[in-house]
């Protein structure tokens, strides 16, 4: 269906080795686009593109670095030929208590989740603009809407980036360049299997506050990227949508 099909189109996808990602990154080449992972890990990367297929090509970045960020996207457009899409979904957690976290931990946090998010719009800007409009989608969390003990750095900047979202739509709308954020609810990847070692009862208490009565998988994902990464989704812009299960919604 031409209102879904990204055929033609070049998507940057952040941390799409993996998890949340790499369900974006196949959903986005199911739909026809050519797409470029990127993510520190270059086996990681390589073996994902290979996954991805329909042209994906692997490259390694580490998102805390300004100017390798900078690098990554004109990489992207010049070895795709064009930029149309990026997807902000690198990101990571660490979990401590509020008065434990050393100012490093903080930043490191907010650097990888928020900063780069920023660095990364910006560098694409003139690539989405020369290729007469464009997408990004921001990846949020349930810790965009709600606060929890062990989540300071990370629940910053996951409320972060829904306000970005908002910024960058606002500014780039005239451009056609639609940007939106989605909120993961609780999704089996590597980041949520470390948090239940970290956190005693979270499997249970997921599974009990999650109408749906499942954790999600990365590929629940892969939907909601088509959507707003194809011209269906051309009118929406500066929105977080949930993709939760109905967490966010239970009383
Ligand atoms: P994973 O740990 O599975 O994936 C994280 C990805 O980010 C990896 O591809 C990793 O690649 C990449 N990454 C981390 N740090 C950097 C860095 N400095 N530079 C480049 N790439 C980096 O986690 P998820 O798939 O669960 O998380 C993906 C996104 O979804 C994150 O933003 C997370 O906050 C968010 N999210 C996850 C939820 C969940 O339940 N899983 C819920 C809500 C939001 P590499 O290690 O090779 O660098």
């Amino acid at each position: 269906m031409k209102l879904f099909d990204l055929q033609g189109k070049a998507a940057l996808v952040t941390g799409g080795n993996g998890g949340i990602g790499l369900g974006m990154a196949r959903g986005l080449a199911q739909a026809g686009a050519a797409v470029a992972i990127a993510g520190r890990d270059a086996k990681k990367n390589s073996a994902a593109a290979k996954e991805v297929g329909n042209g994906a090509i692997a490259l390694a970045c580490d998102l805390k670095n300004e100017q390798a960020t900078r690098k990554l996207v004109d990489q992207a457009a010049e070895r795709l030929g064009r930029l149309d899409i990026l997807v902000n979904n690198a990101g990571i957690n660490i979990r401590k208590q509020p008065q434990e976290y050393t100012l490093e931990e903080w930043r490191e946090v907010l650097d990888t989740n928020l900063t780069s998010a920023f660095v990364a719009s910006q560098a694409a800007y003139p690539h989405l603009l020369r290729a007469g409009g464009g997408k990004i989608v921001n990846i949020g969390s349930m810790m965009s809407i709600f606060g929890a003990a062990f989540v300071a750095p990370y629940g910053a900047s996951k409320g972060g980036i829904v306000q970005l979202t908002r910024a960058l739509a606002c500014a780039w709308a005239r451009d056609r360049i639609q940007v939106n954020a989605v909120l993961p609810g609780w999704i089996d990847t590597a980041m949520t299997r470390q948090a239940r070692k970290d956190v005693a009862g979270l499997h249970e208490r997921v599974l009990a506050r999650t109408p749906a009565g499942r954790w999600g998988e990365a590929g629940d994902l892969a939907g909601v990227a088509v959507f707003l990464c194809a011209s269906a989704s051309d009118f929406v812009t500066g929105t977080a949508i949930p993709v939760d299960g109905g967490y966010s919604v239970q009383g």
